[in-house]
């Protein structure tokens, strides 16, 4: 008897596999969308064109949208939740990395929820109901924001990366497609798929993690840690297929019960020392391994054994040589960080997610980990 007791239930409808993105008509169609709102990456429209993408919506009306920045803002979620309502669109179709999807998932919320995403970041109103039907299509690996109920908007006059949580935010279907992600630069490669092995990684030893979550995140951080090189060194399509799949396992483990430490921890380094987002996060594994390691618990140890490693502190190690092989950074001061900023950093990285760390966490003993790090 395990005596555990949990929830699991997952809106979103997933395709996954190659060339995929090919059912988008259909699933338009099937959804009786008659006018596409498309937010669209700017590298992917760059790649089909207009007409391509035009194709890609099959006989629905088109509005293209695509003034998305990395780590999108309120006032862009607000433009673009403007710009949908002015095109009478009845679907959304969110074609781009985490930044697009995610904004995308608030435009959707806003067409049925009346007032600006900032209100909803900081919980000053809640949806009344779902939005309008969305199709998430990630061309990242990723963040799996194509399957959970969060979206992560920047906050330029606070410095600060709120988001929301809310189940109405889960798209209705995800077309999880790994050619889709073939044309990613290795720098984006790298840090969209460390940040994915992050999130199962925290997945797994977070104190709110069940059996099912437990068994998505080992599959998805076997996957990635073992693929990693390959998919985003060699481009290996093998290698990229099970990246991706760890990618969408890792995010919808993660949609039933978040992050833990890591995650808010990451936003002081993008915001104030402009490191991607993946980078950010993976940074902090080594240092958490290692703080972490008694309150690990039995199924870490199946981790190990499966990874070939007899302790936590050898698997600290791979995963930083790991980095350092991807060109990764694995040390605080290479960024600039010094000693004085580390209170600043940790002040300004803990979220509700911070306490879901394995052992417990003060704005001291935060501090003495990342001075480890300098
Ligand atoms: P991104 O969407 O910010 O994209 C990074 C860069 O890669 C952009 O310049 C983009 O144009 C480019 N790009 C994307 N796909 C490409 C492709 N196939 N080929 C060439 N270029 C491509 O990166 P991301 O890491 O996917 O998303 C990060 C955002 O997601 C952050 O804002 C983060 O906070 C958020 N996030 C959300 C969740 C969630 O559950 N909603 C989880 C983790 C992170």
């Amino acid at each position: 008897m395990t005596g555990s007791n949990w929830d699991f239930r997952l809106p979103t409808a997933v395709h996954f596999g190659w060339d995929r993105l090919s059912t988008l008509p259909d699933m338009i169609s099937n959804l009786g969308g008659r006018h596409v709102f498309a937010m669209i990456g700017r590298s992917f429209l760059n790649r089909v064109g207009e007409a391509g993408l035009k194709q890609l919506v099959g006989s629905a009306d088109l509005t293209i949208f695509t003034d998305i920045e990395e780590n999108p803002s309120i006032g862009t979620v607000d433009t673009a939740a403007a710009r949908c309502r002015e095109s009478g669109a009845d679907i959304i179709v969110a074609i781009g990395g985490g930044s697009v999807l995610d904004a995308a998932k608030c435009v959707a919320l806003l067409q049925k929820n009346e007032g600006s995403i900032r209100e909803y970041l900081y919980r000053e109103r809640k949806p009344a109901g779902r939005g309008l039907p969305l199709i998430a299509v990630p061309t990242t690996a990723g963040t799996g924001s194509e399957v959970t109920p969060f979206a992560v908007v920047t906050d330029r006059e606070k410095n600060a990366k709120p988001a929301i949580a809310y189940p109405e935010a889960f798209p209705d279907h995800a077309i999880v497609d790994p050619a889709l992600t073939l044309s990613m630069p290795t720098a984006v490669a790298v840090s969209t798929s460390l940040d994915a092995m992050t999130q199962a990684l925290e997945g797994f030893w977070s104190t709110r993690a069940n059996d099912m979550t437990r068994a998505m995140a080992f599959r998805a951080i076997v996957l990635i840690f073992r693929n990693i090189e390959a998919a985003c060194l060699d481009k290996d399509r093998d290698a990229i297929e099970k990246v991706t799949l760890g990618s969408v396992i890792g995010g919808t483990q993660m949609a039933m019960i978040g992050n833990t430490a890591l995650h808010p921890l990451s936003y002081p380094l993008t915001l104030d020392y402009d490191l991607r987002h993946g980078l950010a996060c993976a940074i902090y594994v080594p240092a958490f391994l290692r703080f972490n390691k008694a309150e690990l618990g039995p199924w870490f140890d199946d981790l190990l054994t499966v990874l070939g490693f007899g302790t936590v502190e050898e698997f600290a190690l791979a995963f930083e040589a790991k980095m350092e092989k991807l060109g990764a950074p694995t040390r605080l001061s290479t960024l600039g960080v010094t000693r004085e900023a580390i209170p600043d950093i940790v002040r300004n990285g803990v979220g509700r997610s911070t306490d879901f760390n394995p052992r417990k966490l003060t704005p001291e003993t935060m501090v003495e980990i990342l001075e480890t790090m300098l």
